[in-house]
């Protein structure tokens, strides 16, 4: 499924996020930035050890990456150029804050990619495994928030959801059926 927003094509497709060959891959970190399960298990596995020595640098510099942050490290061995970390919310009932977080996360993703110059960037389902966010309202959030910043005007001309499962795309598509533009 695809919408055109401003000079932007979003699209949702089933994938892995490390088959990408895009710009920028965006990783669904933890604060620690040492690696993990889901998406961040498969990007350091398949992008190799380069990424990990960046992320130590990184968490040198400015220690542990908050909720709805984002910063860059290299691909390493990934087709894609550059690996955007963030941290998504940990679902906690909804009232602490979960959405303005997850949308702060895609939101700034989108930033650090526009900063590097990319034209395409990719996007798991933030928070949705591990950290335990409610699909549905997950996947409305994501993409209110990146509408949003999108309709600002962007240099970006695609973004890319890349979800793992079919009932996780289902979910997304339905989810921007129902965001009419
Ligand atoms: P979080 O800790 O933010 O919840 P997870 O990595 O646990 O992140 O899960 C987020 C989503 O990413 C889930 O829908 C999960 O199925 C999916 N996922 C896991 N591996 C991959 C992958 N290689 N490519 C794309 N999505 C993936």
């Amino acid at each position: 499924m695809e919408r055109q927003i401003g000079n932007t094509r979003l699209v949702l497709v089933r994938g892995d996020i490390t088959r990408q060959a895009v710009d920028a891959v965006v990783n669904a970190a933890n604060p620690s930035l040492m690696g993990g399960g889901g998406v961040d298990g498969a990007i350091h596995r398949a992008g190799g050890p380069a990424i990990l020595d960046e992320c130590k640098k990184i968490v040198k510099k400015i220690g542990r990456l908050e909720p709805g942050g984002a910063v860059v490290t290299t691909a390493g061995n990934l087709p894609a150029r550059h690996v955007i970390h963030t941290v998504g919310p940990v679902w906690k009932g909804g009232a602490r804050g979960e959405p303005e977080v997850l949308s702060s996360a895609y939101v700034e993703s989108l930033k650090r990619a526009e900063e590097l110059g990319c034209r395409s960037v990719a996007f798991p389902s933030i928070s949705t495994g591990a950290y335990g966010y409610p699909l549905e309202e997950a996947a409305r959030v994501a993409l209110e928030a990146v509408i949003a910043h999108l309709e600002e005007g962007s240099p970006l001309e695609e973004v890319r959801f890349v979800l793992f499962s079919d009932p996780v795309l289902a979910a997304y598509e339905t989810a921007l059926e129902r965001l009419k533009p």
